[in-house]
């Protein structure tokens, strides 16, 4: 199977997959509210369910009472029904995480990066260290939709279909998602790893009710991603919401991506980490910037001063990149996530929070949340499998828009027991 690499896909968004994304985006719900959120008729909402129920997709879990007519029975994903693989290829290492369904982590690790190995032997390791982790945990093959994988941007994709990141600029030639999809004898996908994290925000309701949502992506450098509707926004190559590259000083240092001034060159982890060891404050020979990132914001939780004005100066840009992004967009969330963001998100989360209470353009409108992710050390990862998810499960284009969960009928909280309830419910009960 040939799956494109990342991006709206063609297919046509029909009723099964519009069913199935109202289902993952409540949590739980009834048939009657599937009706009411995708306007689809009760008799194909009855069948549809009726069929994913069969295929174990969905399940039934129990009812709730209805104002004034018979209970509903309530409906989910059954988590354990499907799995996707997800791999980030970054610059310190590489992680592999399965997920579910609902886009939790059943398994996870991480290994030394790629370094100087050939791309067929990258291959053939990863395609190993898959197996090896599916079978820790537990996964049957027929449950697999595929393999996601994601790297730093930006990403090119070359003739070849190859989708490669700067830092293995040497594979430019190497058609690395063809050769994963076939060694490894799944479905594979391939892009960035912040427009990965985002997505995976979205599939795992991290963002319930969002309509458009940004990510800042925080690792080695800041980048970011951006979900319309429940879909990446992609641009002309998949290399968008590049906030790290927004120029907050037009004569500021230069920035290896050929401008200058860049938030990521004055307040990027790199940046901090040598401010960091240039006060002493790093003992050791060098590791990789996210490690030493994470040794910086250590000292600060520590009640280091000095290292905690380094990361209080940091936020402050960081603060004006995801500003930028939320105002450009009209986004009504953003969400911090990243391995950096897992180390010092205390740290940056006020930070941010301040600058878009008090300065967002639209506030007036409508206020922008902005929270940690719950998974931000292995973000990139679980979007990369979520990719998977959504592109198998509930194909879809941008300009289809779903109601969201958060502002569903409260009525589905609360959920008695399948075998308390009166009898199965009826087709639409
Ligand atoms: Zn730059």
């Amino acid at each position: 199977m040939t799956v494109p690499r990342g991006g709206p896909v063609s297919t046509h968004a029909n009723s099964r997959s519009v069913i199935l994304d109202a289902v993952r985006a409540a949590g739980t719900i009834s048939r009657v509210e599937i009706v009411r959120q995708t306007g689809l008729t009760g008799a194909t909402v009855s069948t549809v369910v009726r069929r994913l129920i069969d295929e174990g997709i969905v399940a039934e879990i129990g009812t709730a009472e209805s104002t004034g007519g018979k209970p509903r029975t309530i409906l989910r994903l059954e988590p354990s029904a499907r799995y996707a693989v997800g791999v980030h290829l970054d610059h310190g290492g590489v992680t592999y995480v399965v997920t579910d369904l609902a886009g939790e982590i059943v398994a996870r690790t991480r290994r030394p990066g790629i370094g100087d190995a050939g791309p067929q032997d990258v291959v053939t390791r990863i395609t190993g260290e898959i197996g090896a982790l599916v079978a820790v945990a537990g996964v049957a093959r027929s449950r697999l939709l595929g393999v996601g994988v994601c790297l730093p941007g930006p990403v090119f994709q070359t003739p070849a279909d190859a989708v490669v990141p700067p830092t293995i600029a040497q594979w430019s030639d190497f058609p690395l998602r063809d050769a994963l999809e076939r060694s490894v004898g799944l479905p594979t996908l391939m892009d960035n790893d912040a427009t990965a994290g985002a997505l995976g925000e979205h599939w795992a309701r991290g963002v319930p009710g969002s309509v458009c949502f940004g990510a800042v992506y925080m690792g080695t450098g800041i980048g970011g991603g951006l979900i319309v509707g429940g879909v990446p926004y992609w641009g002309a190559s998949g290399n968008t919401m590049e906030i790290g590259h927004v120029c907050v000083d037009l004569d500021g240092p230069p920035c290896w991506c050929g401008n200058r001034g860049c938030v990521e060159a004055l307040a990027g982890p790199a940046t901090v980490v040598a401010a960091a060891r240039a006060a002493g404050l790093l003992d050791g020979p060098a590791r990789s910037v996210v490690a030493d990132f994470a040794a910086v914001a250590r000292a600060a939780s520590q009640g280091d001063d000095a290292a905690l004005a380094l990361l209080q100066d940091s936020a402050r840009y960081v603060a004006v990149a995801a500003h930028t992004m939320a105002t450009v967009m009209d986004a009504d969330h953003v969400v911090l996530t990243g391995p950096s963001f897992g180390a010092a998100g205390a740290i940056y989360l006020p930070v941010v929070r301040e600058e878009l209470e008090k300065r967002y353009f639209a506030r007036g409108t409508h206020p922008v949340g902005v929270t940690i992710s719950q998974h931000a050390y292995e973000a990139a990862a679980v979007g990369a499998a979520a990719m998977v998810l959504q592109t198998e499960l509930v194909p879809r284009q941008l300009g289809i828009v779903l109601p969201a969960a958060g502002r569903l009928d409260t009525a589905t909280t609360a959920v008695r027991p399948l075998q308390d309830a009166p009898g199965p419910a009826s087709a639409a009960g």
